[in-house]
């Protein structure tokens, strides 16, 4: 097992590893699809993964 190479999570990160909003669950290859604009605090960003971007026909936030 080689954990020496560990995959940063840098945010606005487009692809990766993620929260997919979609079926509530971490998945792989998540891609973004909305960013929550919010006056204050952080704000927010709904990720979905290729399955749920096929299932409900999602556009990448990146690809509009
Ligand atoms: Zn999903």
């Amino acid at each position: 097992m080689n954990e020496s190479t560990q995959t940063e999570t840098a945010a606005g990160t487009p692809t990766g590893y993620g929260y997919c909003s979609w079926h509530q669950r971490f998945a792989a290859d998540v891609r973004l699809i909305d960013v929550i604009e919010q006056g204050s605090g952080p704000g927010g960003a709904h990720y979905a993964c290729s399955p749920c971007r096929e299932a409900y026909g999602l556009v990448p936030f990146a690809d509009r």
